[in-house]
């Protein structure tokens, strides 16, 4: 037995067995295979998936459109996919393989040319064969079937693999690396699947088929427990099924302080999957609709139809409960695209979110339109721009709004002409320029994953400095201060939809500092909702005065602590 402590981003507790995957045995391996059925399907489905990428590549790109175009030329070329399936059928060899030794026979024979023209097309080639092979890598990921109820134990798991991924047998999560607020985490809690990251080697000690207990919440793992480990691990798993329930039954009462603070409590969503969480847990609205999630995994960027029929659903589910908030694509960082190569030093503070919507402007338009066409099935729908840092950056992005406003009225599109507009508050530039943004909006809501990531300058995803990662460090909470004052001080509803929202422990400090809405995942909303109740208003406004004085994380931490033992956290 062995046990292990990291970091518990998804509550609930699961014993499973394991399903091991590390990436770092996708390098390609020389092994025969006599699955050739098989192997066909795999290369198949890596192949259409390898041009759909190439064909989203080649809409948004400007500068590498040609080159694209000629990748995606090589790739079709029947010769060359006739090469490779022969190599499967008649040499035995798994399609990756396959592919390899297609691809160098042809750039061989194209080297042996000579320089210049020849060998550029052989380098094309193999460019090519690459692109080829990552989607057959990546899609053995995807056809990570899980054939009964598993734990996924992983070195790390992107969120497009996640998204791939039939969730339906994913009972459990266990990373080596990562951090709560990353976005692989959001997306566990938003699954509902308990979850464990920053566990180091963890996977490497891992046998498929192994007995995993994980817990979530304490962020502890047990390989292999004893029986009574197990027993232990599963009334963890009833007792929580069993909170749950308790809780449920107050989800139809008010967001309200024993003094009367009504706030609005919405819900974080990635999907439609998500709107059923949303309603049963009594879900005010969505505060935030990660769009940029559908686009990583299928082909909402060249489906505008698709699109507009998702955008619309989640606004007519929604519409007894409240706003939708569509968040217009956070493209780039670590949510690339599908074969997007990101070539850059600092990908997060680099070409993403509003920076490469505006560059990629056709793909923007579609969007807004898509946005602005649910608008007409409901008057609560809100659009909010992501990674805005200043208000040059927001005029830019709003008169391009008002523009594609302007194309639908001329061609008769309806919408609703007082759709709410807001941007998003997670850059330390636009919280201090906060006064200045709240000019051009409805509301703003605070990002406090990226906030907070960008005022103390460390990765949210980086479990090695997770410990400098505090929501509570003085510079986070006097920003946080000040954009809630600005706001108010203007009149614009003041949200937050970053991490920091969901967690219950935090209430007493975002109630005191007067926030009209905080929108988190579905899994948080009851709890806070029954820890809401128990707060005084002006109580929480006094404690914010204090801690605002305090000088560093750990007090505020310690006076938190106390707060909450003195007042109940029920
Ligand atoms: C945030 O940064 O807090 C946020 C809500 O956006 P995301 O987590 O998608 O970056
Ligand atoms: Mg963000």
């Amino acid at each position: 037995m062995i046990q292990k402590t990291g970091i518990g981003v998804s509550p609930g507790a699961v014993v499973a067995e394991a399903a091991v995957l590390r990436h770092t045995a996708l390098s390609i391996e020389h092994i025969p295979s006599d699955d050739t059925e098989g192997e066909l399907s795999v290369l198949s489905s890596a192949y259409d998936s390898a041009l759909s990428s190439l064909d989203s590549l080649i809409a948004v790109s400007d500068d590498e459109k040609s080159m694209l175009a000629i990748l995606r030329t090589m790739l079709s070329d029947p010769e060359y996919l006739s090469l490779i399936r022969e190599n499967i059928t008649e040499r035995k060899y798994n399609a990756a393989w396959a592919v390899e030794a297609a691809t160098e026979k042809y750039a061989s024979e194209l080297d042996k040319l000579g320089d210049g023209y020849f060998s550029e097309r052989a380098s094309d080639i193999r460019d090519a064969g690459y692109i080829l092979i990552e989607s057959i890598q990546g899609f053995m990921i995807s056809a990570f079937h899980l054939t009964k109820p598993s734990v996924l134990v992983a070195d790390y798991l992107l969120p497009s693999e996640f998204l791939r991924m039939d969730r339906q047998y994913l009972k459990g999560l266990c990373l080596d690396g990562g951090g709560k607020a990353s976005h692989m985490a959001i997306l566990a809690r938003s699954a509902d699947i308990p979850a464990v990251f920053a566990l180091s080697d963890f996977s490497s000690m891992v046998e498929e088929g192994a007995v995993i207990a994980v817990d979530g919440r304490d962020g502890t793992v047990v390989l292999d427990p004893q029986r009574k480990v197990l027993s232990e691990y599963r009334k963890r798993s009833d007792a929580a099924a069993r909170d749950e329930a308790e809780l449920k039954k107050d989800a139809g009462l008010p967001a309200e302080t024993l003094d009367g603070y009504r706030i609005r409590l919405m819900c974080n969503i990635e999907g439609l999957e998500g709107i059923d969480g949303a309603i049963a847990s009594g879900s005010e609205g969505i505060g935030l609709f990660r769009t940029e999630f559908l686009a990583l995994q299928s082909d909402y960027l060249e489906n505008g139809e698709k699109m507009d029929h998702v955008y619309q659903e989640a606004v007519e589910r929604m519409s007894a409960c409240g706003p939708v908030t569509f968040r217009t694509y956070d493209i780039g960082g670590d949510k690339a695209l599908n074969g997007m190569k990101i070539n850059e030093e600092n990908p997060i503070l680099g070409w993403r979110a509003v920076r490469f919507c505006m560059e990629n402007r056709d793909m923007f338009r579609r969007q807004l339109v898509s946005i602005l066409r649910a608008s007409a099935y409901s008057d609560s729908v809100r659009i909010m721009f992501p990674m805005i840092s200043g208000s040059e950056e927001l005029r830019e992005v709003l008169s391009f709004f008002d523009e594609v406003k302007e194309e639908c009225r001329k061609n008769g599109t309806a919408f609703d002409e007082n759709i709410k507009i807001g941007t998003m508050i997670e850059v330390p530039s636009a919280a201090i320029t906060a006064d200045i943004l709240a000019d051009y909006v409805d509301f703003m809501s605070i990002g406090t994953n990226d906030l907070i990531q960008y005022t103390i300058a460390v990765d949210r995803g980086n479990e090695k400095i997770s410990y400098l990662y505090r929501p509570l460090h003085p510079a986070v909470l006097r920003l946080l201060k000040y954009v809630v004052d600005s706001a108010k001080a203007k009149g614009v509803t003041v949200s937050m939809c970053g991490e920091m929202a969901g967690d219950p422990d935090y209430l007493p400090i975002l109630v005191g500092m007067g926030f009209d809405e905080l929108s988190m995942s579905a899994h948080s909303i009851l709890e806070s909702k029954k820890r809401i109740r128990m707060l005084d208003k002006s109580c929480c406004t006094r404690f914010v005065n204090h801690v605002l004085s305090l000088s560093d994380a750990a007090s505020v931490e310690e006076a938190l602590k106390e707060f909450l033992d003195t007042y109940g956290k029920a």
